[in-house]
């Protein structure tokens, strides 16, 4: 089979990649691309890079929507470009040797040894621009949207957004075809992070692992989550026992011991939070609210201390 893209809209790609059944992302303007996440390590990165190169020759940016391995792993095969994130390099440098360490260690118990060897050799390459609240990338005749999110699957996850088309790539805030991951989430927060992505009724989601699905999916995988927060609310107050949540979750039971844990370790639930509105417009309740910053993505090359 191998990796195969995806059309979504005009000149808006899905790379669907049967590792960790991931979906990267391609949106093409008339002066620049931007890719979202480059993959889980160098090789295949590799293939991701030449596989763009099938669809345009127009120079790239990238951006990570969170500093999970298998989202960024992939990026020495860029070369230098611009790197947008939501945490800034150093953090990133941090997670990624910690998890390479761990994720090289699964591989080997699970007898992939070229798979902990690939992770193993693969360069990481830090975001060297830092994404606070939103900003506007303008890649020629089209802008489209970085927004920092949460904290929700992590603490430093951010969604691309592409008006125009009406494409929301969401990372691993939504994911298709399997549990939200809730290992380093924020699952009383998450549901509410959330929310505001939909508030412009995007057409088409790209979840960060799983097929692209449509709004009504997405509000439905909300809903869920939200009584995943709920149940985890109710064991730390001592209403139902971690069983009784498990048992009556909307995902797996493991799952939903997960999410309890990490809300254990994140104390005590806290009281709902309002929800930002976007601000009210009466020409278009179906545009996403407007960041305050664009960028012309030509105008931000890379130099040398990446600032
Ligand atoms: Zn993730």
């Amino acid at each position: 089979m191998g990796d195969r893209w995806m059309e979504l809209a005009d000149r808006v790609w899905v790379r669907r990649c049967e590792e960790l059944d991931l979906s990267l992302g391609l949106v093409v303007g008339d002066d620049c691309c931007l890719v979202v996440d480059t993959g889980v390590d160098a090789e295949h990165g590799h293939d991701f890079a030449t596989s763009i190169r099938e669809l345009t020759p127009l120079p790239w940016q990238i951006a990570y929507t969170h500093d999970h391995f298998d989202h960024w792993f992939g990026t020495s095969a860029f070369g230098e470009s611009a790197i947008w994130a939501a945490a800034d390099g150093a953090r990133y440098i941090g997670a990624g040797d910690a998890q390479r360490k761990t994720w090289a260690a699964k591989y080997r118990r699970e007898g992939r040894e070229e798979a902990a060897r690939r992770i193993e050799r693969s360069r990481l390459v830090p975001p060297n621009r830092r994404v606070a609240g939103s900003i506007g990338l303008n890649l020629g005749g089209r802008t489209v949207v970085l927004r920092q999110v949460g904290p929700a699957h992590s603490d430093n996850d951010m969604a691309v957004e592409v008006p125009d088309a009406g494409v929301l790539f969401a990372g691993d805030l939504l994911e298709n075809g399997a549990p939200p991951a809730y290992g380093d989430a924020f699952p009383y927060h998450w549901p509410q992070a959330v929310e505001p992505l939909l508030s412009w009724r995007p057409k088409a989601v790209v979840p960060g692992h799983g097929d692209p699905a449509d709004y009504r999916w997405a509000r439905s995988r909300v809903r869920d989550m939200a009584e995943v927060a709920r149940l985890c609310g109710e064991v730390a107050r001592g209403l139902i026992s971690a069983d009784e949540a498990a048992e009556n979750a909307p995902f797996d039971s493991e799952t939903m011991r997960t999410a309890i844990e990490r809300g254990r370790l994140l104390s005590s639930p806290p009281l709902p939070s309002p929800v930002p509105e976007p601000p009210a417009r009466a020409d278009s309740a179906q545009a996403p609210w407007a960041p305050v910053h664009v960028y012309d993505a030509t105008d931000c090359i890379v130099d040398a201390d990446g600032e």
